[in-house]
C-alpha cells in the first residue's frame, strides 16, 4: 500500500514536470510571436531643419534595430531597419529647405529588412540614434545630417561677436523648447515653443536697437536644441548674460505669474522648483543629448576657476533678475517677487551670468491669453530691456558706452484698458482675470457694491 503509493506519487510529479515543461514552450512560442507582430514600422516621418544640420525624425511603432550607411557618388544615406514597413506616402513628405533631395524605399540586399534610402543634395556628417516614447510622442529613430559648410561659418560668426563684446553688452536670448520638444501646452492651443520664440525675438529686436547693446538668439526657428548646446552658443560668443525664455505649467490651473530664476547650489528649494527643474531637464530626453565638452584644467586649477567664477556670475545674475523682477512687476502679475533658485542645466554656464525667465502660467488661462497676445509679448519685451539696462547702467564693463534708455527704448502703447460685462461676469472674477486688487478695481470705478451691470464698462487699472 506504502508502495503503491509512493510509485502514484512519482508518477504524477512527472506528469506535472512535463505540464510545467510544455507550458513553458508554449509561452516561449507566444513571446516570439508577439514580437514577430509587434515590427518597427515607419509611421511618420518629420523634418527640422535648423541653421547647421537637417534632422529626421521617424516615428516608429516600435523600438526599432537599425544600420546606418554612408554612400557616394551620388551622395547619400541608407537606414536598414530590422523588420519593418513604411506605413508613410512618400509622396506627400515636403522636405524643401532641407539637405535631402529625395527620399525613397529600396530593396535591401538581406530579407526582412525595410531600405530608406535618402538622396542628398551634398555630403553631410550623419548621424542616428533612438529615442524611448515619453511624453505623447512614441518610439523614434532620429537621423541627423550635419552640413559641414555650416559647421564652419557659425564658427566665423563666433569670433565676430567677441568682437563686438568690447563695445556692447552682449546678450544671448535662448527661446526654450523646439522642434520635437513642445514644452509644456495650454488649454486654449498655446504652444511654449512658439510663445518662448515669439517673446525671444522681440527680446533681440528691443535690445538690438539700444546703444552699447546687442542680442542673438540661440535658436531662429522651430527645431531642437540640446540644453548643453545653447550654453554653449553662450559660452563661445562671450556673452554678458543669458536669458532662457520658457512658460510654465501646474497641475493647478490658478496658479499664474512670472518668476525670474538664477542658478542655485543647493538646488531647487519649494515644491513648485522641483517639479519644474524636473521638467526643464527632461528636454534632452525629448531631444537627444549631443556631446559636451571636456574640460581642459586639471582637476584643482579648474575647480578654483569653477569657484571664482560661478560666485560672480550668480552674483550679477541674481542683480539683473532683480531688476527684471521690479519691471515686469509693473505691467503683469508676479508669481514671485524674488529671484528663485535651481540648478537647472541651462544655468549652469560658470562664466556667463544666465538666468531663466518663465513668463507666466500657460496652464492658467489668463496667463495662456497674454502669452500668445503679441501686444503683451512685446510689453513683456520691453520691461525685460528695461530691468537688463538698469543694471548695466550702473555696472557698466570697461569699454561699453550705454545711452539712456528714453533714448531708443519703443514704448508700448499704454492705452486705457476697459472690460465689458457679460452675463456670468463677477468682480472678483474680473479683477483675477486683469491682475489686479478687488479694492483697485472698486476705487477706480467708484463702486459702492458688488452689483455689476451687464453691458457696463469697468475701467481696469493698469499696474504702473
Ligand atoms: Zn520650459
Amino acid at each position: 500500500m506504502l508502495l503503491e503509493n509512493s510509485v502514484q506519487r512519482l508518477k504524477i510529479s512527472l506528469q506535472i514536470k512535463k505540464l510545467v515543461k510544455l507550458s513553458l514552450i508554449f509561452l516561449l512560442l507566444l513571446s516570439s510571436l508577439d514580437i514577430l507582430s509587434d515590427p518597427a514600422n515607419i509611421q511618420g516621418i518629420r523634418f527640422w531643419q535648423s541653421p547647421d544640420k537637417t534632422r529626421v525624425v521617424f516615428d516608429m511603432s516600435a523600438d526599432p534595430e537599425h544600420k546606418l550607411i554612408v554612400l557616394k557618388n551620388p551622395h547619400r544615406v541608407v537606414i536598414d531597419i530590422e523588420s519593418g514597413k513604411l506605413k508613410v506616402d512618400l509622396s506627400k513628405i515636403n522636405i524643401n529647405s532641407t539637405l535631402i533631395k529625395q527620399i525613397r524605399t529600396s530593396r535591401s540586399p538581406e530579407s526582412g529588412k525595410l531600405r530608406v534610402v535618402l538622396d542628398l543634395k551634398r555630403a553631410v556628417i550623419p548621424n542616428s540614434f533612438t529615442l524611448k516614447p515619453i511624453q505623447n510622442v512614441g518610439n523614434r529613430l532620429v537621423l541627423d545630417l550635419k552640413d559641414p559648410q555650416k559647421a564652419s561659418s557659425s564658427a566665423k560668426a563666433v569670433t565676430r561677436a567677441s568682437d563686438l563684446k568690447k563695445k556692447f553688452i552682449f546678450v544671448v536670448i535662448d527661446a526654450g523648447h523646439g522642434g520635437e520638444d513642445p514644452g509644456a501646452s495650454g488649454h486654449g492651443g498655446g504652444r511654449e515653443k512658439v510663445i518662448t520664440l515669439s517673446i525671444a525675438k522681440k527680446l533681440a529686436d528691443t535690445i538690438n536697437k539700444q546703444k552699447g547693446m546687442r542680442a542673438e538668439l540661440s535658436r531662429t526657428g522651430d527645431y531642437y536644441l540640446s540644453l548643453e548646446k545653447r550654453t554653449q552658443i553662450a559660452r563661445k560668443k562671450g556673452a554678458d548674460l543669458f536669458i532662457s525664455i520658457h512658460a510654465d505649467a501646474f497641475r493647478s490651473s490658478k496658479v499664474r505669474g512670472s518668476s525670474v530664476w538664477i542658478l542655485s547650489e543647493k538646488g531647487a528649494k519649494s515644491e513648485v522648483g522641483l517639479w519644474l527643474e524636473k521638467r526643464e531637464n527632461e528636454a534632452d530626453l525629448l531631444g537627444g543629448v549631443e556631446s559636451v565638452e571636456l574640460d581642459k584644467y586639471e582637476p584643482e586649477v579648474a575647480e578654483v576657476l569653477l569657484k571664482i567664477q560661478t560666485e560672480r556670475s550668480v552674483r550679477l545674475s541674481r542683480g539683473i533678475a532683480s531688476n527684471i523682477i521690479g519691471e515686469l512687476g509693473k505691467m503683469m502679475v508676479l508669481h514671485s517677487k524674488k529671484p528663485r533658485e535651481a540648478s537647472f542645466v541651462v544655468l549652469k554656464n560658470p562664466a556667463v551670468p544666465s538666468i531663466l525667465i518663465e513668463t507666466g502660467f500657460i496652464s492658467n488661462i489668463n496667463d495662456e491669453k497674454n502669452l500668445r497676445s503679441k501686444n503683451f509679448q512685446n510689453k513683456m519685451a520691453n520691461s525685460i530691456v528695461k530691468g537688463i539696462h538698469a543694471y548695466f547702467k550702473s555696472n557698466t564693463p570697461t569699454g561699453v558706452k550705454m545711452a539712456s534708455l528714453s533714448e531708443n527704448y519703443s514704448k508700448s502703447k499704454s492705452a486705457k484698458k476697459s472690460h465689458r460685462i457679460v452675463s456670468g461676469d463677477t468682480l472678483s472674477h474680473i479683477a483675477n482675470r486683469y491682475g489686479v486688487s478687488l479694492a483697485t478695481l472698486r476705487r477706480t470705478n467708484g463702486l459702492k457694491s458688488d452689483k455689476l451691470l451687464i453691458g457696463k464698462r469697468l475701467v481696469i487699472p493698469t499696474r504702473s
